[in-house]
């Protein structure tokens, strides 16, 4: 039985999902080996995976980009939204939606392969997903992420990312929200255009900028070759870009994948789209790559605090030189 208990000790929310677990994997650690004919999102394999929700398609009518239910989903949109108390504890129904995003028909196809033309049908399928899953009132927050390789949480070789909405907002985003609304209270503009400004003038950790975007390691990079994309003007949520705004992120996206995958090979990463529940002008829209190259240890599990052996400089520097 699935549900969402409430950890008073750490004041956190943890989803109890037994059904996880039987998720078929394409990888056999620690080599990643995979078996292709398993795989189900490969063109000619629609039936493998449930009703399709959207997709992009191309002239021929051939799916560029898929979006389908999560088969193996934490969450479920046809449950009540519904808590309740068990005796000291409290417990939420799995209300939410889980889907998966299908990126490209091409098993193989690593995002530093990605056309721009791959990069932008990505993100107007993102786009296009959060607008329609935001006009269900009972969703009030929705999280786009993308998990690439075992160390980051996929099971499955073939490009995809995920959506998982919930029908309340995490402690931790709640917690950032605050911190955003607070500073801009006293400011007057947002935190992260902000430091992205202050990354901009110092130069040192930025790695790529167009029109419309940045690309630095952050002064406080929680990870070796942590990256976030940030824009130059204050952008809420993603799905508020026009065509140039999503040409310009598509452009950085690919540059920054290609620098990336240059320096550290096919590595495992996540990467995590981060959206306000809602519009919010104390909030910008930006993006957070996070290489997964060392595995989370005792000290920061306890304390919550990492221990990044890469500084930020050095990390910029070798993705500066390389392309
Ligand atoms: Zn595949």
């Amino acid at each position: 039985m699935s549900t969402i208990r409430y950890c008073k000790l750490r004041d956190t929310d943890v989803i109890i999902s037994p059904k996880r677990l039987h998720r078929p994997t394409q990888f056999h650690t620690p080599t990643d080996h995979y078996e292709l004919d398993e795989c189900p999102f490969e063109a000619g394999s629609e039936d493998a995976t449930p009703t399709e929700i959207y997709s992009i398609k191309d002239k021929n009518g051939d799916w560029i980009t898929r979006v389908v239910p999560n088969l193996y989903n934490a969450l479920d949109i046809h449950e009540e939204n519904t808590s309740k108390r068990e005796g000291f504890f409290t417990s939420k129904s799995t209300f939410g939606a889980h889907e998966v995003i299908i990126e490209t028909p091409s098993h193989d196809k690593t995002a530093d392969k990605y056309t721009l033309e791959n990069w932008e049908a990505y993100l107007k399928t993102i786009n296009h997903r959060v607008k329609d899953l935001s006009q269900d009132f009972r969703l009030k927050y929705i999280q786009v992420f993308k998990n690439h390789g075992s160390r980051a949480g996929a099971t499955l070789r073939h490009p995809h990312s995920q959506i998982i909405a919930t029908g309340f907002v995490p402690t931790e985003v709640k917690n950032e929200l605050r911190r955003a609304k607070e500073y801009y209270k006293v400011h007057n503009r947002t935190l992260l255009l902000d430091i992205t400004n202050e990354e901009l003038s110092m130069g040192e950790r930025v790695i790529y900028e167009n029109n419309s975007f940045v690309a630095f390691t952050p002064f406080a990079s929680l990870y070796p070759f942590e990256v976030i994309i940030a824009p130059k003007e204050q952008i809420t949520t993603m799905d508020t870009l026009n065509q140039s705004g999503i040409h310009d992120l598509a452009q950085i996206l690919k540059n920054v994948h290609k620098k990336l995958y240059a320096t550290l090979g096919d590595f495992h990463y996540n990467m995590i789209f981060k959206n306000p529940p809602t519009a919010m002008e104390y909030y910008t829209f930006h993006i957070q790559i996070i290489p997964r190259i060392y595995m989370l240890a005792g000290f920061e599990l306890a304390s919550g605090m990492r221990i990044n052996p890469v500084s930020p400089e050095v990390s910029a520097q070798k993705l500066k030189e390389v392309l």
